[in-house]
């Protein structure tokens, strides 16, 4: 079942107190209120991380509760049109890769026609530090970013951007964390990783194309990143693991497992209420296993919060793109809703992500 974080009542109140719940049907169930047998605190809101900080024990033995008939959620439920749904995780650190070999070499080929895919792109999974303090749920109204960018003349200017874009990603949330210097195995993900939520990485592509040489994105994107209300657990893919696309050349040890797994998802992009894009998240190069893995390899620690995004998720085909910029355009206009939804093929629907550019 997906977990959240809400408040009960149509708007936000300050007086009200945040609940740990889940979605369940058309309503979602205070888990407070089921006394369910479970470490004191967890479900005290306002955020999931002390339920995430608990474990994959802690995770499996409320699942197993929460399926039996017995536990009676009706009596827990509020709808969901009248629960105000949260930010449901204290972000730690935020890190986004950029794992779709499909993207990196659409991408690529705009600006490095002889050589889309750089040197060390199938040796490591490539990635940046994002902005944790900007992570915003779904539904959030989303600013035009202003900054830096050139004009059409190669004279820089500040203003609104005019390439607004969105990216269609797959975020992975942290739960139990990790010691530093104390890198996680390849085999380690499942005892860290906690949840899967969608997760939409706004881009301002004028600010970010003057801005990123030599040390990366900045700007163009910690203005916001939009997340889904809905966490859904790992444990519930299982029945979505596949086998990810053949690595070549075979990376490093470190990176190297006998029994890899990626997630056969499919994901939508909607536009002012027209569906633009169709992308399956199954053909992802680099796999959650092997994000964790090289991110801790350093000594660098995980956090009870870490949100790890994938990068924008493309496909082989025409229909399967990611974001505007592999689309040719036009960019995001004030007014434009933008809508990330995604399905797991074992019938797991994830939680949506929705923005409005202001
Ligand atoms: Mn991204």
């Amino acid at each position: 079942m997906n977990y959240g974080v809400f408040v009960p009542g149509a708007s936000p109140d300050g007086h009200a107190t945040p609940r740990v719940g889940v979605q369940w049907n058309d309503a979602v169930v205070d888990l407070g209120l089921l006394g369910l047998d479970a470490p004191p605190g967890l479900f005290d809101g306002p955020s999931l991380n002390p339920f995430m900080a608990a474990g994959p024990d802690v995770w499996a033995a409320v699942a197993e509760q929460l399926a039996d008939p017995a536990a009676d959620l009706e009596r827990a439920a509020t709808p969901v049109e009248r629960a105000n749904l949260l930010l449901p995780i204290e972000v730690a650190d935020y890190v986004d890769f950029y794992a779709s070999i499909d993207h990196a070499t659409n991408v690529g080929l705009l600006f490095r026609p002889d050589q889309p895919l750089m040197p060390n792109w199938r040796h490591l999974p490539v990635g940046y530090h994002g902005r944790a303090g900007t992570v915003v749920v779904s539904g959030t109204p989303v600013r035009r970013p202003h900054g830096q960018r050139l004009d059409a003349h190669g004279t820089v200017v500040f203003g609104p951007s005019t390439r607004l874009d969105f990216e269609l990603e797959v975020g992975f949330v942290v739960g139990v964390p990790s010691g530093q210097g104390a890198p996680v195995p390849v085999e380690g993900a499942a005892s860290h990783v906690f949840g899967v939520v969608l997760l939409n990485d706004w881009s301002a592509r004028d600010i970010q194309a003057w801005e990123y040489q030599p040390l990366g994105p900045f700007l163009g994107k910690s203005f916001a990143t939009s997340v889904s209300a809905w966490v859904t657990p790992l444990a519930d893919l299982e029945g979505a693991r596949i086998a990810p696309p053949a690595q070549s050349p075979e990376p490093l040890p470190y990176l190297q497992t006998d029994q890899p797994w990626g997630l056969d998802l499919d994901l939508t992009v909607e536009r002012n209420g027209e569906q633009v894009s169709a992308c399956p998240f199954a053909p992802m190069y680099w796999t959650l296993a092997q994000f964790v893995a090289h991110l801790t390899v350093n000594g660098a620690s995980l956090r009870t919060g870490d949100l790890l995004g994938s990068g924008t998720v493309s496909g082989p085909e025409p229909g399967q793109r990611g974001c505007l910029l592999e689309m040719g355009g036009p960019f995001l206009a004030d007014g434009d809703e933008v809508v990330l939804r995604g399905q797991a093929v074992n019938g797991v629907a994830l939680g949506e992500v929705r923005g409005v550019v202001v």
